[in-house]
């Protein structure tokens, strides 16, 4: 669309009668609403990056000027080195996952479908994740039969259940349990993350899968987030022609269930 000059406009047209020409110019009247929607989305997106990449950089700025100051605390130095190591990874991961949003929009990243046992390939995920689920008490559960295949792309289908995961492990209350779960749905298999965690308002869900959206900022902050894995998620999972489905409650807990 950005493409679009007023040269394009100029085509010869036959003779057309006024209720064609007053289409037309409906039709235009559409296009540069599209367009002026659009240029507002951009703009949006870049300021939520700008943002997003300025608060760390505040930090390691901060963190940088006092850690160099002469005479102090070698303690507190270690403190300092700490958050800008910290405010650094942050950043790190979120221009990856920018990266990675990009080549998703341009379509320039494969998705290579094949068909593999659905329980090893879980464990070997939960065998990544269970240190940090262990970390804060949580329960990791599986329950999937022995026989179930999956058709996906294994590395695609990993990045989309750990980033799930990683929700679920940041969204949860200590001690709680986080349950996968994998059943045959007709053709697709049907994998569900469910946390019995903080829930998200009812009024926000439609919200969560656009880029750089966090519901309470603050909340997400504290726990790392980002606003950007959902929308990874369902990029990811509509390249495999699946769909993903939500079900949440304030305080109850949610269920993150993709269908592929
Ligand atoms: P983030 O990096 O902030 O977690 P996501 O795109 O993964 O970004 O999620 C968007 C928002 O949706 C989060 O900020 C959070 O408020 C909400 N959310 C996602 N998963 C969960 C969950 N399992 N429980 C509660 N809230 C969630």
């Amino acid at each position: 669309t950005e493409k679009l000059s007023e040269g394009d406009f100029n085509v010869s047209l036959p003779f057309i009668g006024n209720d064609e020409l007053g289409e037309l110019s409906g039709s235009i009247q559409k296009l540069s609403n599209d367009l002026e929607r659009l240029k507002t989305e951009r703009n949006e997106f870049l300021a939520s990056i700008a943002h997003e990449l300025g608060t760390p950089l505040t930090y390691l700025i901060g963190y940088s000027k006092v850690a160099m100051r002469p005479g102090v605390d070698e303690k507190d130095r270690k403190h300092y080195l700490a958050i800008i190591a910290e405010e650094s990874e942050r950043m790190k991961e979120l221009v990856k996952n920018l990266l990675d949003l990009a080549k998703m929009d341009e379509n320039t990243f494969t998705v290579s479908k094949e068909y593999f046992m659905a329980r090893p390939f879980l464990e070997e995920i939960l065998r990544l994740v269970g240190p940090s689920f262990k970390l804060k008490k949580l329960r990791l559960e599986l329950i999937c039969d022995d026989e179930i295949k999956i058709y996906a792309d294994p590395l695609r289908l990993e990045q989309i259940i750990l980033n799930l995961l990683d929700n679920a492990l940041k969204y949860s209350v200590e001690e709680s349990v986080v349950t996968i779960k994998i059943l045959n749905k007709g053709e697709k298999t049907a994998i569900s993350v469910q946390d019995f965690g903080i829930g998200i308002p009812t009024r926000e869900i439609e919200f969560i899968f656009e880029k750089l959206y966090r519901v309470e900022k603050s909340r997400s902050r504290t726990s790392g987030g980002s606003g950007i894995g959902l929308a990874i998620v369902k990029e990811l999972v509509e390249a495999h022609d699946g769909s993903i489905e939500v079900e949440s409650n304030l305080g109850n807990g949610s269920t993150f269930t993709i269908f592929i």
